[in-house]
């Protein structure tokens, strides 16, 4: 049986032997008595390395982004979010559902909304009418305008404009590695800028779950209570934790590959005739439109995984490949010969 090549997501690596030597080792305890020596020990360098005095470790990205959300804000009030990010556009809604958080949009077409637009679009201005606004959520990288990394220089302002409006900034940085690889920069630079933020260890960092949300003490004391409300307080959650921490001390710097391994996919698509979208400052995904007049999307996956290859239509008539640590510069030759066959034929 041949490999099948996996380019729907980040999300499917699957561990390594060293990690699973890692994970087989883990000394554990009850990290709800935060008696969990690797959960404690992964906490304390995710605070280092994001320069924040805490974190905690929660399930997911979309728990991650949810408990800032449940601990910043209160039901009534309101949130500033790009209108194509994925707190708002992939997560169930739960910081409505959940938070009672209304949402305002803001236009993130560049992978950052533009400072100038964040004070009219906020609703903290004492009109009886209005949710006040205490939020504001950015992303960086940007996975729905195609994976764009915002520049630190770019990023900063808008997020202190955010602060001076007295909001609390959080960042969904759940590829906040791949932005600071791409430019080269500590993480800091991002995430200095920002009162919270939520990384993910299990997507191109490698881990097979699980990510983390950075604060103040203050903040992620709350945040903890709010995971423990949601049911995500867990046990002997080391286990996990330990990869997590294997993925952060030696999967960082390779990200530089997954990004090398997106340009030429892209770049031997774009030869071969598909028009991939194109974005500046591009990481780890490549993004096309379905050819007008080709298949479906259902008889261009079926076509593509009878070849080998899985993909993703992330929405009609649009495709997201993501590379990571799971393939190869040959899959991406590969994948770009698969795809530009099926759209030949
Ligand atoms: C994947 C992702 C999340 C959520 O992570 P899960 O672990 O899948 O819940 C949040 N934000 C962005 C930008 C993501 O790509």
């Amino acid at each position: 049986m041949e490999k099948i090549m996996d380019f729907r997501s980040d999300t499917v690596t699957k561990p390594t032997e060293e990690m699973r030597r890692v994970i087989a080792s883990a000394e554990v305890g009850d990290d709800i008595y935060e008696d969990d020596p690797s959960s404690n020990a992964l906490s304390a360098y995710a605070a280092e390395l994001t320069g924040k005095e805490a974190a905690i470790y929660v399930c997911s990205g979309t728990m991650g982004n949810l408990l800032a959300f449940l601990t910043a804000g209160k039901h009534g009030e309101s949130l500033l979010a790009g209108k194509r990010s994925h707190v708002w556009c992939a997560e169930v809604g739960g910081f409505s559902a959940l938070g009672g958080l209304c949402p305002y949009p803001l236009d993130d077409d560049e992978g950052i909304p533009k400072a100038e637009d964040i004070e009219p679009a906020s609703r903290a201005d004492g009109n009886i009418h209005h949710p006040d606004t205490t939020i504001l959520a950015l992303e960086n990288t940007h996975n729905y305008t195609g994976g764009i990394a915002t520049s630190p220089e770019r990023f900063a302002p808008v997020a202190r404009e955010g602060k001076r409006l007295g909001f609390h900034v959080h960042l969904d940085g759940a590829r906040i590695f791949n932005a600071a690889v791409y430019y080269k920069a500590d993480v800091k630079a991002f995430t200095k800028e920002v009162d919270s933020v939520q990384f993910c260890l299990s997507k191109g960092l490698g881990a097979p779950l699980g990510s983390m949300l950075c604060g103040t003490h203050d903040f992620i004391e709350r945040a903890k209570k709010w995971r423990k409300r949601v049911g995500g307080g867990q046990r002997q959650v080391g286990i996990a934790a330990a990869a997590g921490l294997y993925a952060l001390k030696n999967n960082i710097p390779r990200l530089a590959d997954d990004h090398a391994n997106a340009l030429l996919l892209a770049e031997l698509l774009g030869k071969g005739g598909v028009p991939v979208e194109k974005v500046p400052n591009m990481t780890n995904m490549v993004f096309f439109p379905m050819p007008e007049g080709s298949m479906s999307d259902e008889a261009f996956e079926r076509k593509c995984l009878e070849r080998g290859l899985l993909t993703h239509m992330i929405g009609p008539r649009r495709a997201r490949l993501v590379t990571h640590l799971d393939v190869t510069r040959e899959d991406c030759e590969r994948a770009a010969e698969i795809i530009t066959g099926v759209l030949r034929a």
